[in-house]
């Protein structure tokens, strides 16, 4: 099995979600949003075609990591090759966080028609889910580009059959450090 991936892997990352995290770029993304700021992770054709043995080995190299992060691209491109990435991340320990154009609804659209989108969908911890949208784009938000996306809890999204958002990052405002009053932190 080969992943199409963007760039190499980014350890150290603190803006892709909680603690210190592990960025897995990958290639390819349909939903063309306006202002995005990977465009060159668009083309499906694009990047470069690796081994997920390769992926495998530099997270058992990971030292200082908290979790996994999939960015891209929209890694719902490549369903199989991310659920079996993120399935051997779990196992050593790490937590599963996942940026997608689509939102949760059209997942589980997608995924009764084809399982793959199922099976990663089961092994992420977290989903940041839509499109960027120019419009309704925000410095409020943390770990996320417009107020039209959402912070989603997926295990408990799955278990109770609604979108469960993590509802400390449901505010917006105390993360702009020019509005966050003393005394309240992330
Ligand atoms: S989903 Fe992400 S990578 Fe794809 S076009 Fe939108 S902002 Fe860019």
């Amino acid at each position: 099995m080969q992943i199409r991936l963007a760039a190499d892997l980014q350890p150290d990352s603190i803006v892709d979600g909680e603690g210190i995290r592990t960025v897995i770029w990958t290639q390819g993304c349909p939903h063309k949003c306006l202002g995005c700021h990977n465009p060159q992770t668009h083309d499906v054709n694009g990047g470069v075609l690796v081994d997920i043995k390769e992926v495998y080995e530099i997270i058992d190299s990971l030292e200082g990591q908290d979790g996994i992060t999939f960015s891209g691209g929209d890694p719902f491109v490549q369903p199989e090759a991310c659920q079996m990435i993120a399935s051997y991340a779990k196992k050593k320990g790490y937590n599963i966080w996942t940026y997608t154009g689509y939102t949760y609804e059209q997942i589980l659209a997608l995924a009764k028609k084809n399982t793959k989108y199922m099976d990663f969908l089961k092994e992420i911890d977290v989903l940041i889910d839509g499109k960027f949208e120019i419009s309704n784009k925000s410095y409020d938000c943390v770990f996320r580009g417009s107020t039209n996306q959402r912070i989603i809890d997926v295990q408990k999204s799955l278990a109770k059959n609604k979108v469960v958002t993590v509802s400390k990052y449901d505010k917006t405002d105390i993360y702009n450090p020019r509005k966050r009053p003393k005394g309240v932190y992330i």
